[in-house]
């Protein structure tokens, strides 16, 4: 943010976050302008910092000659008459390479950096870059003097990792541009590496880095211009996560919801969900931890390895607040995922972004709204909740770039509703806006049935809409006999309800082989084990392979004289597919289980 002090307001009152500012008349006796979301730094007065401190807040709402901003920090010796001035700039992140692997807190301040030099938390006041202005990167361009480019279009490229990060043409960018000088080489995300010239002759000097309002998605001119298109989301997350997979598929580009109540295995579904899914990048929103987790996170996450190689931090980014920070912080910090996972999938690159939990940003959201008087909606929440949880979700999607790459952003985002009450408003608007639902419940993570996700609440619209896709890459008839195995998990439940009341003696033996059934399938494919190094991934290609060998037993059954025949049948059996799924593929010991589980199917092995 420049130097330049131009003092364009002042304080006129003072409530908790949020300042009343009075603007200031220029010298033709205008007021000066002011627009909503606008970024501006408070200057207090009276405090006994070593250097004037300015404190960063957003404009919520311009009146005439007056606004109500929103500071990102405490707001302790702020007082009336205090200096304000304005930064013509929209809160915004900065996009270049550099991200990945960083851990920021909601307003992109490099928290790792912070830790070395002040301790974990940002001292009032401080502003430290999101990208590293020292850091080299080497540019090769991809465009020529007498290029012309557009908005999105490639410009170069840089080595990120084990990515190629893509410097595409700044997003503001109007019409046609000409590239007027270009150069290769080592330079920073600050040095001017291409000179355009646009349609009215104007130079512009773009760097390796642009700046982009965190409120407004990355491609939302290039939607308009046509530049780039919206994709249906045709293909599934594959996360090796059987539950999720083949019962409750997410879309690439898609949204799902995890509500957790403490302890039922939010925590640990979530980093299966972030190691092992088919995406390139990982973004992590964590909104409102306490802080001890978050430092948790942040000591613990570089160091998990990465199924693919390396950490899996070195394809990750990090957004933490704790619940400590200012709401304004937190409210943002979400928004600021976003725009950096939409950035990414604009270099045609998979993103998965994980908002844990959206609960936090909402309450964020209800202080806010509180404090600004505004009228209140159901629990207090301000009346566009919904609305705006709705603003978040369409941010994932599909994209096709300017140059013709696929690139996607699954956003899936955690609820942590208080005391598990599914019925409160952000669960429910939630629910009306993703496509998937995985009920996390407590009951099963006291069973120790993990992942502890609920086949009998949870949902996905995905499962019929990918229905072509499974047809074809899997096999036809797929999603139908997926159908078939939720409706059986039914009717062993409603047997199980039954026998809860009459006892075993009290259903047919027919009704028992449901219940039987339904359990072996529960134990067999719905749940996996996190903890084995098999089991904890399954491919969708060897979920095929358990689904079809299970649906065969399940189906042809040897003669069962009674329910004590069919419950020792069973228990061998689900012992057997068990330790089928500890196996890998291609040893002796998976061979081994297969016959062993013929030889039970064809009565040639005693059951138990
Ligand atoms: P939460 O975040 O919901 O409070 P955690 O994710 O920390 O809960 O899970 C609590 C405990 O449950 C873990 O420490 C682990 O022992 C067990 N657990 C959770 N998920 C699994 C899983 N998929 N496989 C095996 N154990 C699990």
């Amino acid at each position: 943010m420049s130097d330049a002090v131009q003092v364009s307001a002042r304080v006129s009152a003072v409530h908790d976050d949020i300042v009343t500012i009075r603007l200031l008349k220029d010298e033709d006796g205008n007021f000066y302008p002011i627009i909503k979301n606008e970024v501006v730094l408070v200057c207090p007065q009276r405090t006994n910092s070593e250097f004037q401190e300015k404190l960063q807040a957003e404009v919520l709402r311009v009146r005439y000659g007056e606004a109500d901003v929103q500071v990102f920090e405490n707001t302790r010796g702020v007082a009336v008459g205090d200096a304000v001035e304005q930064t013509g700039e929209m809160l915004s992140v900065a996009l270049g390479p550099g991200l990945l692997g960083q851990v920021y807190d909601g307003l992109q301040n490099p928290l790792e950096l912070i830790a070395g030099q002040q301790g974990f938390f940002l001292p009032r006041g401080y502003a430290v870059d999101g990208i590293d202005a020292q850091q080299h990167w080497s540019f090769q361009p991809k465009v020529k003097i007498g290029s012309t480019v557009r908005a999105g279009d490639l410009l170069g490229t840089v080595q990120e990792g084990r990515f190629e990060h893509r410097i595409l043409a700044p997003f503001n960018l109007r019409g046609q541009a000409e590239v007027s000088w270009v150069q290769e080489g080592s330079f920073t995300v600050t040095t001017p590496v291409v000179r355009l010239s646009d349609e009215a002759g104007r130079e512009r000097e773009v760097t390796m880095q642009q700046s982009w309002p965190v409120r407004i998605p990355v491609n939302r001119d290039l939607l308009r211009e046509g530049y780039s298109e919206r994709l249906f989301p045709d293909k599934p997350l594959q996360t090796s996560i059987r539950l999720i997979d083949t019962f409750f598929p997410v879309a690439r580009g898609g949204t799902a919801c995890i509500p957790g109540p403490f302890g039922a295995g939010k925590t640990v579904l979530q980093s299966l969900i972030s190691r092992y899914s088919d995406v390139d990048i990982v973004v992590i929103v964590a909104c409102g931890e306490r802080a001890g987790e978050v430092v948790e996170t942040i000591t613990e996450f570089p160091n998990t390895p990465d199924p693919r190689g390396g950490t899996l931090m070195d394809r990750t980014v990090i957004i933490c607040n704790t619940s400590s920070m200012p709401v304004a912080a937190r409210e943002a910090s979400i928004y600021t995922g976003i725009t950096i996972s939409e950035y990414y999938r604009q270099m045609g690159y998979n993103v998965l972004l994980i908002a844990d939990s959206t609960s936090r940003w909402a309450q964020a959201m209800r202080e806010t709204s509180g404090r600004l008087e505004e009228i209140p909606g159901e629990e207090a929440f301000p009346a566009y909740l919904e609305s705006s949880i709705r603003a978040l979700y369409e941010r994932a999607g599909v994209v096709k770039t300017n140059d013709g790459r696929e690139g996607s952003l699954t956003l899936i985002g955690t609820v942590s509703p208080a005391g598990g009450n599914f019925e409160e408003p952000v669960t429910q608007a939630t629910l009306r806006t993703v496509k998937t639902f995985l009920g996390l419940s407590a009951d099963r993570a006291y069973k120790r049935a993990y992942p502890a996700v609920d086949p009998l609440i949870s949902w996905s619209r995905y499962l019929d809409q990918l229905s072509p896709w499974f047809e074809k890459e899997l096999e036809p008839g797929w999603t139908e006999r997926v159908h078939g195995l939720l409706k059986l998990l039914k009717q062993g439940e409603s047997v199980q309800q039954m026998m809860e009341v009459t006892g075993e003696e009290g259903v047919t033996l027919d009704d028992y082989l449901t219940w039987q059934k339904a359990n072996c399938l529960d134990q067999v494919y719905l749940q996996q084990d996190a903890f084995d190094p098999v089991d904890v991934s399954t491919p969708l290609a060897r979920q095929q392979v358990l689904l079809t060998l299970l649906l065969k037993c399940l189906r042809e059954l040897p003669p069962l004289a009674d329910k004590a025949a069919a419950r020792e049948y069973f228990v061998t059996l689900t012992g057997l597919m068990k330790n089928l799924n500890y196996s890998r593929m291609d040893s002796p010991d998976y061979r081994h289980y297969l016959q062993e589980i013929e030889a039970l199917r064809g009565g040639k092995r005693s059951a138990a």
